[in-house]
């Protein structure tokens, strides 16, 4: 795996010996100062989702976009590159109380994603989140499309998602635009995922792990839907008339149980 921090380091070392002043900190439109360390770990994060995501074809080529966010600065993919091979630098930090875009000495300045508009909401929205995954998984668009509701019916749905609840869909909404950002902060508010009509999959996280490994156990277990949905079909039912669901009970034991919590504390430190 390339060493980014090494990468950049270089450059940075490059003009710092020739007497060109590099900041080692940025300051948000709040006045608060961020290192630029600090923000390369999430830009770094953001990468590692983008790759994992290509990994497991969960996108094609330039789709989908990635993003995290520190002290009030946003790391969102660049506009035009692949997730696959995606670098810290292609990542421009945003200013997330303006939207604009913040220039970095040493760095070419990059266009962020044009779905720049639903990230940023989603993290006024939700302090909490500091990870955003968007990807356009099979399974799961066959879910999102369809407008099949997902009900917890597994242990590790209900854990991973930290929900009793099914995942909400909505109807297509274009993309790119302030009206897809106002969709996702109405299902985004009460769920860490949510399914985009003939689109893909939206998920947060409290580091970049858990908002990826959200996005992974959504494709999986719609993958097992479907395949129970074929069986079903097999016996001339359809999936609404399939007894699959965990029942409410057993749902809130799981997200009240030590072992749970346990396990919820090593995912909010990344482990
Ligand atoms: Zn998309």
């Amino acid at each position: 795996m390339v060493n980014f921090r090494a990468v950049q380091g270089n450059a940075v070392s490059a003009l710092r010996r020739v007497n060109i002043y590099v900041p080692r900190s940025v300051v948000n439109s709040a006045g608060t100062s961020v290192s630029l360390r600090s923000l390369m770990n999430v830009r770094e994060g953001v990468c590692e989702m983008a790759r994992m995501s290509a990994e497991r074809d969960l996108v094609v080529g330039m789709g989908g976009n990635w993003s995290g966010v520190k002290d009030g600065i946003v790391a969102l993919k660049a506009s035009g590159f692949r997730a696959a091979t995606l670098t810290p630098e292609q990542c421009p930090l945003i200013d997330l109380a303006t939207g604009e875009v913040i220039p970095l000495i040493g760095e070419k300045l990059l266009k962020p994603s044009c779905e720049k508009p639903m990230h940023l909401a989603t993290y006024i929205a939700r302090p909490d989140v500091k990870f955003v995954c968007h990807t356009h998984p099979t399974y799961a668009t066959v879910f999102a499309t369809l407008g099949y509701p997902m009900e917890p019916f597994t242990p590790d749905f209900v854990a991973v998602l930290k929900t009793d609840r099914a995942i909400p869909v909505f109807k297509y909404v274009g993309p790119a635009s302030e009206n897809l950002a106002k969709v996702i902060v109405e299902n985004i508010k009460m769920n860490n995922a949510v399914l985009m009509g003939n689109h893909g999959l939206f998920t947060v996280g409290g580091n970049a792990l858990e908002a990826f490994d959200r996005t992974h156990l959504v494709e999986v277990h719609a993958k097992i839907l479907l395949e129970m949905a074929s069986l079903a079909a097999s016996e001339g039912k359809d999936l609404s008339q399939m007894d699959y669901a965990l029942p409410m009970e057993e749902r809130l034991a799981l997200l009240g149980s030590d072992f749970e919590k346990y396990r919820q504390q090593l995912a909010a430190g990344g482990q």
